[in-house]
């Protein structure tokens, strides 16, 4: 069954996960999603019809595509502004890097 996927999603999912083992902010689920949100908002959706094996192929093609400084800034800048305008008091979870 071939279903569509928003290539973006995916792509910038990867990105906060090499963020996350390069930078220390806090990646609580509300922050993590808040991040997903605002990158995702000044980024284009990029709608590819996959059926499950070849949605890393897709990716890599993508991610070639794109250019690949233009998502770290935009999942940096995310990083920061939600950094900088948490939802919810400061506390322990800002250590909660791995
Ligand atoms: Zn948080």
């Amino acid at each position: 069954m071939a279903t569509i996927t928003n290539m973006m999603e995916k792509l910038v999912d990867a990105i906060i996960n090499e963020q996350k083992a390069k930078t220390d902010f806090c990646v609580c689920e509300t922050c993590l999603a808040d991040v997903r949100c605002l990158a995702l908002n000044r980024l284009p959706a990029k709608y590819v019809t996959t059926s499950k094996g070849e949605l890393y192929s897709k990716m890599d093609q993508i991610m070639e595509s794109q250019n690949k400084l233009d998502l770290d800034i935009a999942v940096i800048s995310a990083i920061e502004y939600v950094c900088t305008h948490k939802q919810h008091p400061d506390s322990k979870d800002i250590k909660s890097r791995k």
